[in-house]
């Protein structure tokens, strides 16, 4: 691959917000993406993403503050005038010009004559090297993308933007693409800022996921991060399934939290609990339905020791081949989920069984209980 590795520094939103009125649709901002990294926006429709990224783009005014590439002021700049290309859900693609010429429109426009090599390289990058004489309209959904992404990265951008640009795509052809994208911006080595409300997309492709929610980074992190340690119910629930136990808080002096709950005592590490966890007070326990066991309760004396248990009575099963999900009633949550992974050997409870659940209590993670629940 010939295109140049690296780039213009980290692209940094200092105060950036956008109104549209009376409309806040970004509240003001701050924001760091790393050079170099595979930066997702993630969340809900309407929760602002695509607009923070058009204002990277420079195809929104920001209404407050400011936008760095490296230590470039490019908040004024129109866009053509940043080192910024964007990819949209619609490829818009030219229907009369072949592939190749698709992928050359931004060098010819600039008065470049001699694209071959670079096109040849583009081709190379994105697989389609046997398919450069055709027109768009024979090239499949996650071709016409791919050309998409080669027609912005022949212009040697040093951040691509991306706007849910697999959303047209079927499910197994998005899956394809994002791996496929992953290993093109590895293979480049620029900045690629990805919006998708897809939780599953974002993990997959990202290095980091900045979680929003009406306007706003509820979270940043890396995705396995996010997933273990939500800190609000929002992303507790945007990213996969959490149980969410409330509880009162018996203690939280040591290194675990001590919290009744359900008519029993649960316990989870103070680390992974809100600051503001104090004997008292009321905590959310959070634990993801994979992270739980399911035992019939006449077998509960075979539990190890250390373990949380919640006492209940399954309500549903259902199988779905990877994994067996529960729903169980207990007097801890109404509808706990647990999923059991279909590994050797199943339970295979079925509805009515009297169970007990229980889980290593270092899985579990702390909220605050008087959030919001999203
Ligand atoms: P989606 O996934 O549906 O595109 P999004 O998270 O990308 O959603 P934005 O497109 O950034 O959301 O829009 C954020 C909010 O700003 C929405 O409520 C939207 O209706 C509003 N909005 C966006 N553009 C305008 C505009 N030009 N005028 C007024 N309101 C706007």
């Amino acid at each position: 691959m010939t295109q140049q590795r690296h780039t213009g520094g980290d692209v940094r939103l200092t105060g950036v917000s956008k109104t549209y009125g009376s409309f806040t649709a970004v509240q003001p901002l701050d924001l760091t993406v790393p050079e170099g990294s595979f930066f997702a926006l993630l969340g809900a429709s309407g929760c602002g993403k695509t607009t923070t990224l058009r204002m990277i783009a420079g195809l929104e005014e920001a209404t407050t503050g400011t936008i760095h590439l490296g230590d470039k002021d490019i908040t004024g700049l129109p866009p053509h005038r940043r080192p910024v290309n964007t990819v949209f859900q619609s490829y818009a693609l030219f229907p009369h010009l072949d592939i190749a010429e698709n992928i050359a429109f931004g060098l010819r426009r600039r008065g470049i004559r001699s694209v071959k090599k670079q096109v040849d390289a583009m081709l190379d990058l994105v697989e389609l090297g046997d398919l450069a004489r055709r027109r768009p309209h024979q090239l499949s959904g996650g071709q016409q993308q791919r050309v998409a992404v080669a027609r912005a990265l022949i212009n040697h951008p040093r951040v691509l933007l991306l706007d849910e640009p697999l959303g047209a795509l079927d499910l197994k052809l998005r899956r394809q693409m994002q791996l496929e994208l992953k290993r093109i911006q590895t293979e480049v080595g620029i900045t690629f800022v990805h919006v998708t409300h897809d939780q599953e997309e974002a993990m997959t492709m990202a290095d980091t996921v900045a979680v929003m929610n009406g306007g706003r980074v509820e979270q940043l992190g890396a995705p396995a991060d996010l997933y273990e340690n939500p800190r609000t119910t929002f992303v507790a629930n945007f990213l996969g399934t959490s149980n969410l136990i409330e509880g009162d808080v018996l203690a939280a002096a040591g290194v675990d939290v001590v919290v009744s709950a359900g008519g029993g005592e649960l316990t989870l590490p103070r680390a992974r609990c809100p600051d503001s966890t104090t004997s008292g007070g009321r905590i959310l326990l959070g634990i993801r339905p994979e992270k739980i066991a399911l035992t019939p309760a006449a077998d509960a004396h075979a539990i190890a020791a250390g373990r949380n248990r919640v006492t209940g009575r399954v309500v549903d099963s259902s199988f779905i081949g990877v994994c067996t999900q529960y729903v169980v009633e207990s007097p801890a949550g109404a509808a706990l989920q647990v999923y059991e992974q279909n590994v050797e050997r199943r339970t295979g409870l079925v509805p009515g069984a009297e169970v007990v659940l229980h889980w290593n209590p270092d899985h579990a993670f702390g909220l605050d209980a008087d959030q919001d629940i999203a």
